[in-house]
């Protein structure tokens, strides 16, 4: 350990995106590999749009000039889209309402900052759930609070939650984090959770994170704008095809995008991202004229798993499926499984006890059900029982 570093960063391993493998490995075999393990679109961008932006860099953009860095027309097209997605009033909500990132976990981190840093506060989260938050809390020294969820239905322990707001222990939780539907259980807030929020005092920061609004069509958008401690987050980054170009933002009251705009770093969206977002948000409707296909696609792989007596797979609102095996044995199959799919060419996450699979293309989803089925139907049910 160099000794210039924070002793507590020994203790961290730095974040590999793709726990299965990277795109290296695919050129190495013959195997085609579906990618399903990030909940990205099976889809890039249409040929002309990518053309459309092609021409935007040869023609426009000065590659000498800094981007950007108050990014008003975006935040512009973003407030637009965000008051046709929740159907609210014109002007309800404005530039002033929204903060972009560096894809959302940047946003994650600025929260962090603005709430958190120096002693000045934990965070919670009910796990299992998607794991930047804890990653990015540790690498500024932010303390971390767990609380569990119940598997029925992987709502979160209420009780146990209300206990960790109320402990004096240990440093105050400054901010709860949720997923709208989580990641990787795919389930929505319900009632009783939406309700455990809004009761939350007003001293603790409530974040909303919608990265699969586009999926489930649920959002806490409306009630948010009555709410100055409630921040929803939404990304580019999956319906709308953008992972590569790293686009998220946040939705809050005008104070706290005040806050965010603070800390974050000058330029941080690149001139290419800007007009990438811009570009999507004005052809939105034929982008995410994909979706009810997609959410086809999702029932019938649910339905076809379900048929798999061995496993127990969840309803999901997101562009993805959870499933476990269904009895506790000796030898956990799944790490055999996870592998052998991958073998196979086909790369799911193997995260909290089970396997999460992207809903891809119906082809790639069709050679995941085979691969599956043949791979159950021998030797892991055997094992499995
Ligand atoms: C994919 C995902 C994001 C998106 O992160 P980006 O940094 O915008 O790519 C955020 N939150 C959750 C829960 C996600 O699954």
């Amino acid at each position: 350990m160099l000794p210039f570093l924070r002793s507590d960063l020994a203790q961290l391993t730095a974040y590999t995106p793709h726990p299965g493998g990277d795109s290296s490995e695919q050129t190495e075999g013959p195997q085609i590999l579906d990618r399903l393990d990030t909940n990205e679109s099976p889809y890039d961008l249409p040929a002309d749009l990518k053309q459309q932006l092609a021409e935007f860099y040869q023609r426009t953009l000065e590659a000498n000039r800094y981007p950007d860095g108050a990014q008003a027309d975006l935040k512009q097209a973003v407030a637009d889209y965000v008051i046709e997605s929740a159907n609210l009033p014109a002007q309800a909500v404005t530039p002033a309402h929204i903060s972009m990132g560096n894809g959302s976990d940047e946003l994650i981190r600025s929260l962090l900052i603005a709430t958190c840093l120096n002693g000045a506060g934990s965070i919670l989260v009910a796990q299992p759930t998607f794991s930047m938050y804890g990653i990015l809390a540790q690498t500024l020294g932010i303390p971390v609070q767990t609380i569990d969820r119940f598997e029925a239905s992987f709502e979160m322990n209420l009780a146990a939650a209300e206990a960790a707001i109320a402990q004096t222990q240990t440093v105050p939780v400054r901010a709860v984090f949720m997923v709208h539907p989580n990641s990787p259980t795919g389930n929505p807030l319900t009632g009783a959770e939406l309700d455990w929020l809004r009761g939350l005092p007003d001293d603790v920061l409530v974040v909303i994170d919608e990265a699969y609004f586009e999926f489930s069509q649920q959002t806490v958008v409306p009630e948010l704008l009555q709410r100055p401690n409630w921040v929803v987050l939404r990304t580019f980054s999956k319906a709308f095809r953008l992972a590569a170009h790293r686009v998220g933002y946040a939705i809050a009251h005008p104070a706290l995008i005040a806050a965010l705009e603070k800390v974050r770093l000058p330029y941080n969206l690149p001139s290419m991202s800007q007009a990438a977002a811009r570009m999507v948000l004005a052809h939105r409707h034929l982008l995410l004229e994909a979706i009810p296909a997609l959410l086809a696609e999702r029932s019938r792989l649910f339905d076809a798993l379900q048929q798999q007596p061995e496993l127990r797979v969840w309803p999901s609102a997101a562009n993805f499926l959870f499933l476990r095996f269904r009895n506790e044995t000796e030898v956990d199959p799944l790490p055999a499984l996870f592998e052998l799919l991958k073998a196979q060419g086909t790369l799911v996450r193997h995260t909290s006890g089970g396997l999460r699979i992207t809903v891809g293309s119906p082809a790639e989803n069709q050679r995941t059900l085979e691969r599956l089925q043949s791979l159950l139907k021998p030797s892991l049910s055997r094992s499995a029982y």
